[in-house]
């Protein structure tokens, strides 16, 4: 397999500043595989970095986080995979030697390495990964779908923070991708019911099992999980809690916003964090290939790689017709 010098790369330059490149193809470090791209979905993070950078990328950057691909060379000291290996890629890279990684919280890393945020990312035509962060992929599980491994992975975590959720009540505020994911797990988890608040008509049809509502009546659910980034949607999740009742923060709400701790204390609520995820990737994997999960039906666009501008467009702008959006890249194989 003759790897190329250099690829095609779409690199953040600026605020909205995306441009299409010419980059290095990377080399692979001893603990690291170099992957050709086959398919990179696009995540509202992604967007959002673009817009404002809230996290402080340091630029250029490559963006994109989310990918499946094939091995083409592996570094001296990877013995798990090989080249012509299909994989799904996990972008965190816990540094394995801080306090929170020694405690087993590799997910909360205090130098934590990420796809597309302190290294170059996968909206390219290859990137490097650390081995252990990677995959084998299902043949049955199409490229664009073994993309949404971390998605899939950190709604895991959103439901595992979540805590007892057979029998119970929950409420997902938002009705995006993850909103979407989220409730598919919850009721495969066993949830008696799941509600979902959103504005877009068209996102909340694509929720199976799952009840659309634009109010939540005071004390309705046990659970509640964030899954928008509207301030708006915590008084809305704290208000729809039973007591003892817990809100998970999945999405980021990177500004300070008052919350009601009177009703906190006075129902005796929980508020708990879900970010990353706790190496959830084996267990994502087998929810990609269970058909009663049907992820595939969140991948609603793809676009060829040379079409990203448009794809990015849709991705930002489509509420009422996109959820997913993949990239996908020609295969030479
Ligand atoms: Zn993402
Ligand atoms: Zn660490």
């Amino acid at each position: 397999m003759s790897v190329p010098i250099t690829m095609r790369a779409l690199q953040m330059r600026g605020l909205g500043e995306l441009v299409l490149t010419q980059l290095p193809v990377p080399q692979p470090g001893p603990r690291e595989v170099l992957l050709r791209t086959l398919a990179a979905t696009i995540c509202t993070s992604d967007l959002v970095d673009l817009a404002r950078n809230p996290f402080g990328i340091a630029l250029p950057r490559v963006l994109g986080h989310e990918a499946a691909g094939v091995v083409v060379a592996t570094g001296s000291q990877v013995v798990t995979l090989q080249p012509g290996d299909r994989v799904a890629v996990h972008p965190v890279v816990p540094c394995g030697g801080c306090a929170e990684c020694t405690r087993g919280f590799g997910h909360l890393c205090q130098r934590m390495g990420h796809l597309g945020s302190d290294r170059d990312g996968a909206f390219a035509e290859y990137f490097v990964q650390r081995a252990d962060r990677v995959r084998l992929l299902p043949d049955a599980v199409p490229a664009k779908i073994g993309a949404l491994l971390e998605p899939v992975a950190v709604c895991l975590q959103a439901i595992a923070r979540a805590g007892e959720v057979r029998d119970r009540e929950v409420l997902i505020a938002g009705d995006g991708p993850f909103g979407n994911l989220l409730a598919r797990l919850a009721r495969h988890a066993g949830a008696r019911r799941v509600l979902v608040s959103g504005r877009h008509p068209f996102r909340l049809a694509k929720i199976p099992q799952a009840e659309p509502v634009a109010s939540v009546p005071k004390g309705s659910v046990d659970l509640a999980i964030l899954a928008v980034s509207a301030p708006a949607a915590v008084a809305e999740c704290l208000h729809a809690l039973r007591p003892r009742g817990r809100l998970v923060v999945f999405s980021a709400l990177p500004d300070a916003l008052p919350l009601d701790l009177f009703a906190t204390h006075l129902r005796e609520l929980e508020i708990v964090g879900a970010c990353n995820d706790e190496d959830r990737l084996d267990e994502a994997l087998r929810c990609l290939s269970d058909p009663a999960l049907a992820i595939a039906e969140l991948v609603t666009h793809e676009f060829p790689f040379s079409e990203w501008a448009t794809a990015l467009a849709l991705a930002r702008d489509g509420h009422d017709q996109a959820l997913k959006v993949a990239l996908t890249f020609p295969d030479p194989s």
